[in-house]
């Protein structure tokens, strides 16, 4: 029964192919829509600077698809395919009737199909179309492939078979393939790994070396056996290639995954040869696992490498637990908005020096003072009294970051923030107040390593690429070389907290300025040298506040251990710019020395912008001396005991929400400074009293509240608050918080 369909299955495909020779001529004219041919649905793959394959993401239609031009696939696997699939492929019109005669003639002396005679482009019309295998099937087969010969070349029907042709798995084209098995590109591979992968051809699943190690050797030195009776190789080369073993898939890399999956959704095509280093995010991606291994799961950390020259970005960790857990790992920390603590305190600076209202040396109060019922604390909860500039931005004091803001103005340094490339910074400076310049807003981890580009460039700005031979960057100069310059001696990282002259002293690895957020939310450390900026954030993605959260703990070692990685041996640092010039100033005062100081210093000044103030402190005779420090400090001198009273809670001008179903809210009064208890008055009633450093509860209805807080030395502060009925919190962090 079975033999007698074979036979009329033969005998049938005989006469098919006589029409086809014969009277198919006409049929062979049709047009034939060859777009299916020559299109594909590739997956998406990110390479590094070198072309090394960093991450492959999966096709919509589930595969792993790289399609390459034929010319990039190397010199084997075209030859090899050639030779073990098809091998008069260039000669025949797309059915290959000398094959076919044979395969009829064989198959009826065997009488049983001992041999077929598919051809490289009869299997591409299987791969794109495909029928059902039965002989009407093979014969459309026959009939499109005669036809696909007349509108493609050889060499196109040869790139769009071996790019489609399944290969183990969702595994499609030798492309993919060669990275999965050998991870290198199909281009580069030796006769051995080619022959490899030619051999996989027939039946990829059943003979894949990782499931099927003999079956596949088996047909492997079957193919290199062929090649050698077809003297491509000696048998020389054949013993030494038969014996060697199955190769190890490699699998598919998937390093810098959300560069890539940023990537695909901002590019058009499905291959991107990146500025990224294969090693060093290698290397990165595995030192931020370790760094995370001893923190709660919930803390995750990103990191952004940047070549300063370029703005091209060596490295891209969105997510650092990533690499372990990639289901809970999708959020690409480094473009979610958060907030930067003291990490934009730098630009501030900067910018003051270049408006000639300080310089490094300039004396500055750090003294409590009332803030609008905020009162900015530094970080260790001291004040230190008068200190330089420069110890006060590399102790990073808060309360002498916001006397520098206000010298610079609140709308100069919104919109020096702006002209940084901060996009979320919309609202006004009286939104965000003496906050901004502590971090009382929002950037994105990328949007900070750009903008320290303008401090490590020395002044200009630069925009961060994926591609290293961007043409034409937008580069903006924002500071003075000689202000960033400064600022880089500041917070470089040799004696970082010695207030000493500079100079002297070893090149330093880098500069560096850690940030962390209020309430322990996030941790930061940017450093950068001429050569490269880095940025290192850990927090927690769902805004969360972490007592592990601290910049110079958590971020600075890992930021400082990239840039020793970065650096090797070598130490690169600033040439002093010239509109640097230097001058004998008087510690004490750090103005320009006179006579009368002793122990002069030598410090940096903006050629024609720094002002030039002779020190007063030693103005008088020695014996005299009188000391005018800033008016703040001796306020403070003055009357140590009185410290300004200020309403720490509740935030003025924020919105409170009651309970649900509550019609009054509870809140707490409380007040720093002050001298003695404090007498509370709520829409000028008198409300009762709390002791210094305590709190008293009010009951509030829903409405507006003015709320003033007196002692008995007179000081009063006031503020006003907006209750509201209740709205259910969002998030934690909403929660009995003031919502801005
Ligand atoms: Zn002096």
């Amino acid at each position: 029964m079975m033999r007698k369909r074979r036979q009329s299955i033969l005998w049938s495909v005989l006469l098919g192919s006589v029409v086809l020779c014969g009277g198919g001529l006409c049929l062979l004219s049709l047009p034939l829509e060859v777009t299916p041919f020559c299109t594909y649905t590739p997956s998406f793959a990110l390479y590094d600077r070198e072309g090394q394959l960093l991450c492959l993401l999966r096709s919509p239609d589930d595969a792993w698809l790289i399609p390459v031009p034929l010319k990039e696939m190397g010199k084997w696997i075209p030859l090899l395919a050639v030779e073990s699939e098809d091998r008069r492929f260039f000669s025949h019109p797309g059915v290959d009737f000398l094959a076919l005669g044979r395969a009829i003639w064989q198959n009826l002396r065997a009488r049983k199909v001992v041999s077929g005679a598919s051809t490289i482009t009869t299997q591409l019309v299987r791969l794109v179309l495909p029928r059902e295998r039965t002989l009407k099937g093979k014969l459309s087969e026959c009939l499109l492939a005669l036809r696909l010969e007349r509108v493609l070349k050889k060499e196109d029907i040869l790139e769009s078979y071996l790019n489609r042709i399944p290969l183990g798995g969702n595994i499609k084209g030798v492309e993919a393939a060669s990275w999965y098995y050998f991870g290198k590109s199909a281009k580069d591979l030796t006769l051995l790994e080619a022959a490899s992968l030619v051999s996989l051809f027939p039946a990829p699943e059943r003979f894949r070396p990782d499931k099927n190690p003999e079956g596949f050797l088996r047909r492997r030195n079957a193919l290199l056996e062929r090649l050698c009776r077809r003297g491509i190789i000696s048998q020389e080369e054949y013993a030494l290639y038969a014996s060697s073993p199955p190769p190890t898939p490699r699998g598919f890399p998937r390093l810098a995954y959300h560069a890539a999956w940023f990537l695909r959704q901002t590019t058009t095509s499905p291959r991107v040869f990146s500025s990224l280093s294969f090693s060093l995010e290698e290397w990165l991606e595995r030192l931020l696992d370790e760094a995370l291994v001893t923190l709660p799961r919930e803390i995750t950390a990103c990191t952004v490498v940047v070549e300063n020259s370029t703005g091209a970005i060596l490295a891209y960790v969105g997510n650092a637990r990533f690499r372990r857990n990639p289901e809970q790992a999708f959020v690409d920390c480094l473009q979610a908005p958060r907030s930067p603590g003291s990490a934009l305190k730098p630009f501030v600076y900067a910018r003051a020096f270049d408006r000639g209202l300080l310089v490094p040396s300039s004396i500055i109060a750090d003294t409590p003072f009332g803030l609008r019922g905020n009162v900015p604390r530094n970080f260790d909860e001291g004040f230190r009294g008068p200190v330089s500039c420069e110890m006060a931005l590399a102790l990073s004091l808060n309360v002498p970051a916001v006397r520098v803001a206000r010298k610079v103005g609140l709308e100069d340094v919104l919109g020096l923030l702006q002209t940084l490339g901060f996009s979320r910074l919309q609202r006004g400076a009286d939104f965000y107040g003496d906050a901004l310049v502590l971090g009382g807003c929002e950037v994105t981890p990328l949007e900070l390593a750009r903008a320290y580009t303008a401090l490590s460039r020395l002044g200009e700005t630069i925009p961060l690429s994926f591609f290293r031979e961007d043409e034409n960057p937008q580069k903006k100069r924002v500071f003075s070389p000689g202000s960033a310059y400064m600022v880089a001696e500041i917070l470089a990282d040799r004696f970082r907290f010695n207030p000493l002259p500079k100079r002297t002293l070893p090149t330093p690895l880098c500069a560096f300025k850690t940030g962390t957020s209020y309430g322990f939310r996030d941790a930061w450390t940017v450093a950068y040298n001429p050569r490269y900026t880095v940025l290192v954030w850990f927090g927690d993605p769902q805004g969360l506040p972490h007592e592990e959260l601290v910049g110079i703990r958590l971020a600075a070692p890992c930021a400082l251990r990239i840039m020793e990685y970065l650096m090797e041996r070598e130490r690169v640092w600033y040439e002093c710019p010239e509109d640097v010039t230097w001058r004998e100033v008087c510690p004490i005062s750090g103005k320009i020395a006179s006579a009368r100081c002793e122990g002069k210093i030598l410090a940096p000044f903006l050629k024609g912008v720094s002002p030039l103030e002779v020190c007063d402190l030693h103005a008088t005779s020695l014996e005299n001396p009188s000391f005018p420090w800033p008016g703040e400090v001796q306020a403070a001198l003055g009357r140590p005991d009185v410290v300004p009273l200020a309403i720490v809670s509740p935030v003025p001008g924020r919105r409170y929400f009651t309970f649900p179903g509550a019609s009054f809210l509870r809140l707490p009064l409380r007040a720093e400074g002050g001298k003695g208890p404090i007498f509370w008055f709520v829409d000028g009633a008198y409300a009762g009293q709390s002791q210094p450093g305590g709190t008293l509860f009010v009951s509030l209805p829903p409405g507006e509240h003015r709320i003033i807080a007196s002692d008995k030395s007179g000081q009063s502060d006031t503020t006003e608050v907006v209750v509201s009925p209740t709205t259910f919190a969002k998030t934690r962090r909403d929660f009995g918080a003031p919502s801005p």
